[in-house]
């Protein structure tokens, strides 16, 4: 059976449960990288300039820890899944960078993802993928067609139950991805949501287990993956118009709404070396210091970033959203 190995980073929390079904429906068995490590993270580093963004590092360290567990390496380009919305650069030549800088890589199954340029296109890049296991065109078309409602199910699983990525994944596939939660008998202290891309928020070495520390301080935590496609969507057009960049609501979307939904905190995940989140970071910041009616703060990752550094900024942040609190009850009595 032929082995397509999938890199757990960037867009894989998205994309997961779609690309294995298309793969496993065509007779595959499909590989995952294990939990990101720091050794892994050291190795994708030491292949690119040190500018390059963390999540890219992260990335190829994962494809490095595939070589010799799979036939090939499943690494899409994904140019635009909207009409007129285009996505980083780094996802553009996610495939060709790889090649450039992991010669020794298996060979990379690729496909390249443009909405701009029509449903042929599309269908076309589709069945050249499932060409690599099949030569049946209807096989092809089974597959996409299962492959697209296992993301739809997906979807809805993470809006209607209020679940992560992960949790969602565990669901759909049985994998284990989240820590299993005992629920707490400690009263919820407030909620603060997290904005920003789920290859940041759900990697757990990256993001120093924000969410399972904010969860250990009895804070219940919204993520962008909690709300509907329309809800991030309207929440963008309501701050910026259009979007301009894919994946925009993740971060511009889910902060306009968890700022005006009420939330007690936001808290923003961007990365250094980011060019668009840290464009779109800003608005959100912005937003944030124009309203006035929600604590924000913006936590920027990189891979020198200690830990210590992070938990004494968010134990501050949860202070001031405590005695925050507690001034709203004493003005209110
Ligand atoms: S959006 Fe930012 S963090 Fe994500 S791949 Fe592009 S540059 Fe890297």
């Amino acid at each position: 059976m032929i082995r397509i190995g999938i890199p757990r980073a960037l867009l894989y929390y998205q994309y997961y449960p779609m690309w294995r079904t298309f793969f496993e429906e065509l007779g595959a068995e499909v590989v995952v990288s294990p939990p990101t490590t720091q050794v892994m993270l050291s190795s994708g580093s030491s292949r690119v300039v040190a500018d390059t963004c963390l999540p890219v590092k992260v990335f190829l360290g994962h494809v490095l820890c595939l070589i010799g567990e799979c036939d090939y390496i499943f690494i899409p380009a994904i140019r635009s899944v909207k009409r007129k919305v285009y996505n980083c650069s780094k996802f553009l030549g996610l495939p060709d960078m790889t090649k450039a800088v992991i010669p020794e890589s298996p060979p990379i199954l690729d496909i390249d993802i443009d909405i701009n340029k029509g449903k042929r296109n599309l269908y076309r890049a589709i069945y050249q993928l499932g060409r690599h296991l099949t030569w049946n065109p209807f096989k092809v078309r089974q597959a996409s067609i299962a492959a697209w409602q296992a993301h739809l199910n997906y979807q809805q699983l993470m809006s209607s139950h209020r679940l992560t990525l992960p949790q969602a994944i565990e669901i759909v596939s049985g994998t284990p991805e989240a820590e299993s939660k005992t629920p707490s008998s400690n009263p919820v202290q407030g909620t603060i949501a997290l904005v920003g891309h789920p290859y940041l928020l759900y990697d757990e070495h990256t993001s120093y287990r924000l969410i399972h520390w904010l969860e250990q301080a009895h804070y219940q935590v919204l993520t962008p993956e909690m709300l509907t496609k329309d809800e991030l969507e309207s929440a963008t057009a309501r701050l910026v118009g259009r979007d301009h960049w894919t994946y925009e609501g993740e971060v511009v979307g889910a902060g306009e709404y968890y700022l005006e939904s009420g939330v007690d905190g936001i808290i923003g995940i961007m990365t250094f070396g980011c060019g668009p989140d840290s464009l779109m970071m800003d608005i959100v910041r912005r937003q944030a210091a124009k309203l006035r009616t929600t604590a924000f703060m913006s936590l920027t990752l990189e891979e020198h970033t200690a830990e210590t550094g992070v938990v004494t900024r968010l134990e501050a942040f949860l202070d001031m959203i405590y005695r925050r609190k507690k001034r709203q009850v004493e003005v209110c009595m």
